[in-house]
């Protein structure tokens, strides 16, 4: 167990330490979430009322037609009912006797029951629809609120998780409403008017049904933390297999490459037995409970109907009013019973909510300013002015980095691995923002430009070639949907990708299976190349984008590409000599410090490193 909750725990996410109550969690979701919907809401709760009162006439119509026309004890309080009935039974019989008035009371019972079932229902339906839409919001929100998220969230919050989150989590939290919110409602509700019946019909009873109470609270006390403690395992190890599961379908090629089948089978083998053996525990810890609760309410009717019983012998009470207070009685623990049954969904419904009001109370990081300006004609003038950065504190990434272009320049930056390329470029597209110092475009610091005009004036081709599900056409005009064919096509022929599209049995409307798994890496680097110029960026930034095509092809793209740049700033990341021998200007990255800057001739003359890296690449000199 241990050994997956520490390759998961990534982050502070997951701890368990609690941060909100479950008064807090409730509080929230009605305030926030079923206020939206309080029209239905309220029905929801007229119908619960009405429900209570066919309740509540049930046991007293048995209790009537048993005291006034089976054992002819009439009593004050049933006056009123009895002849109700009495009229029911003239309709069909001019002088009721007494099976015709039998039949009358039997007629209103089921009449009754007919329309608690009816109302029931339509509450059900209600409550469910309530559920339903306030799911749909809460999964809105929640999306909305992971797409504001910065980088690093993604980075230590396991995906696996997120994903558990919004279906399974969500999914609980639906529960909360039907069985917390609104079926506790309902509940207490009934607990509460029944009682009072009871105590109506006979005090003493009464307190005699309520000596159990005590023993079902030291109970209930008992079982709370265990049932807490074994629902948040259960669905902690639920979000431990869907991340497992995650990790195992995206690695499977590896794990066939390394021939480690056997052991990914053991490892999802161990966390498929751990989240079995926690929903087991889970689910019998909550039916031990209930299963007392049970037990109690047995005890109970047993003593009910022996003292009750003896008054009924002595005189002291009807008949009818033993057998009403008894299924009253039983009505009692019904939601008691509930509670005890629900409590696991309860739980587990709420620490799903938990989690997720969890991350949407993540503040970004990287947020866009209030009065953020919005600039539409930006040149493309980057400079970075002292800037520092570390993705974990104490660890420095960049180190003093000053650098800067005029527009329309060609900057390469060349580095080894680790040297903090991708981390400049990051800074530069507002993935993270400087520890210390400042990026600025034309002037302008990044952070005080609105997230449009940043990412309208900056296209990046990541590092990683990420695709859509989708056609090639949308996610070739995903910046730029309004985008006309003709230029997506002009774009694809420049980078080359068009041949290879209209080769495809449905062209630019081929559907990319996940993540571009039908396309080579090369291919879909080409693609998000394209992707980027149709967006038509002042300043493109290309993060090795073409370091998985073959050199001949790069070159022509290099050749076909020069015209398009020619008004743009262009930043190259790149480990290739080639390609980073045409640019204005080369910076040399080391150990996130700016080692060197100048043309390929100058650095070749001047820099060791530069050098180096040349000669091994054969690159004639
Ligand atoms: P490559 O040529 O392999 O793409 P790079 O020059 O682009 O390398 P960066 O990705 O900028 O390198 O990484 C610079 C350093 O920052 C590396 O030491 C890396 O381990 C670290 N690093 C990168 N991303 C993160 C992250 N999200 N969290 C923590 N450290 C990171
Ligand atoms: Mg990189």
């Amino acid at each position: 167990m241990a050994e997956y909750v520490d390759r998961y725990d990534v982050g502070s996410l997951e701890s368990t330490k609690r941060q909100y109550t479950d008064i807090d969690i409730i509080k929230r979701i009605i305030s926030q979430y079923i206020f939206r919907h309080r029209t239905l809401f309220i029905l929801d709760i007229a119908l619960i009322f009405v429900k209570l009162i066919t309740i509540l006439a049930g046991p007293f119509i048995l209790k009537v037609s048993l005291d006034f026309f089976i054992m002819g004890t009439p009593t004050q309080d049933g006056e009123w009912l009895a002849s109700i009935i009495y009229s029911i039974a003239r309709l069909y019989h001019p002088s009721p006797d007494t099976p015709s008035l039998l039949l009358a009371s039997g007629l209103l019972y089921t009449l009754i029951s007919m329309s608690q079932w009816l109302i029931g229902s339509f509450q059900q339906y209600f409550t469910e629809k309530l559920g339903t839409m306030v799911i749909a919001d809460i999964r809105l929100d929640f999306f909305n609120h992971i797409n504001n998220l910065s980088q690093r969230f993604f980075e230590y919050g396991n995906t696996g998780r997120l994903v558990s989150r919004v279906t399974n989590d969500a999914e609980a939290l639906k529960k909360i409403l039907n069985t917390g919110v609104i079926g506790l409602t309902a509940d207490l509700l009934l607990g509460v008017s029944v009682l009072a019946v009871m105590a109506y019909l006979n005090l003493q009873l009464t307190i005699v049904a309520l000596l159990i109470a005590p023993i079902l609270a030291l109970t209930s006390r008992l079982f709370q933390q265990w049932i807490k403690t074994a629902w948040s395992t259960a669905r902690r190890n639920v979000a431990f297999l869907t991340s497992k599961v995650q990790d195992l379908m995206y690695g499977a090629k590896v794990t066939k490459a390394l021939t480690q089948e056997e052991r990914s089978l053991r490892e999802f083998d161990e966390v498929n037995e751990q989240n079995m053996q926690s929903q087991i525990k889970a689910e019998t810890v909550s039916v031990t409970f209930s299963s007392i609760v049970i037990l109690l309410s047995s005890i109970m009717t047993a003593a009910i109907w022996y003292l009750g019983g003896q008054s009924v012998i002595l005189g002291a009470q009807t008949l009818g009013q033993l057998v009403a207070f008894n299924q009253y009685a039983s009505w009692f623990f019904e939601p008691i019973q509930n509670l005890a049954m629900l409590y696991g969904a309860i739980q587990s419904a709420i620490t799903g909510a938990e989690r997720i009001f969890m991350v949407m109370d993540q503040e970004p990081e990287v947020i866009e300013e209030k009065e953020a300006i919005e600039v539409t004609d930006l040149r493309g003038e980057i400079e970075f002015r002292d800037v520092n950065f570390s993705y974990v504190e104490g660890q420095p990434v960049l180190r003093n980095i000053n650098l800067k272009t005029s527009p329309g320049e060609k900057l390469a930056i060349f580095g080894p691995t680790g040297s903090g390329k991708s981390t400049i470029i990051n800074l530069l597209g507002r993935f993270y923002d400087p520890s210390e110092g400042t990026v600025f475009i034309d002037g302008y610091d990044v952070k005080e430009l609105s997230f449009t005009s940043l990412r309208r004036a900056v296209s990046i081709v990541l590092q990683e070639p990420f695709l859509f599900s989708g056609t090639i056409e949308y996610n070739l005009k995903f910046g730029r949907p309004e985008a006309e064919d003709d230029e997506m096509i002009r774009v694809a022929q420049l980078v080359g990708i068009h041949e290879v599209i209209a080769q495809l049995r449905d062209g630019y409307q081929t559907v990319i299976l996940e993540r571009g798994s039908n396309l080579s890496f090369g291919q879909r680097q080409l693609i998000c190349l394209a992707r980027a110029i149709l967006a038509d960026p002042r300043i493109l930034v290309f993060d090795e984008a073409t370091s998985s095509v073959d050199p001949y092809t790069e070159a022509k793209i290099q050749e076909t590409l020069q015209r398009e740049m020619e008004n743009r700033t262009v930043i190259v990341v790149t480990h290739r000599v080639s390609t980073v021998r045409d640019s204005d200007r080369i910076i040399i990255l080391q150990e996130g410090v700016v080692e060197d800057d100048g043309t390929h001739e100058q650095l070749l003359e001047r820099s060791e490193l530069y050098r180096r890296l040349c000669e091994m690449q054969l690159v004639s000199v």
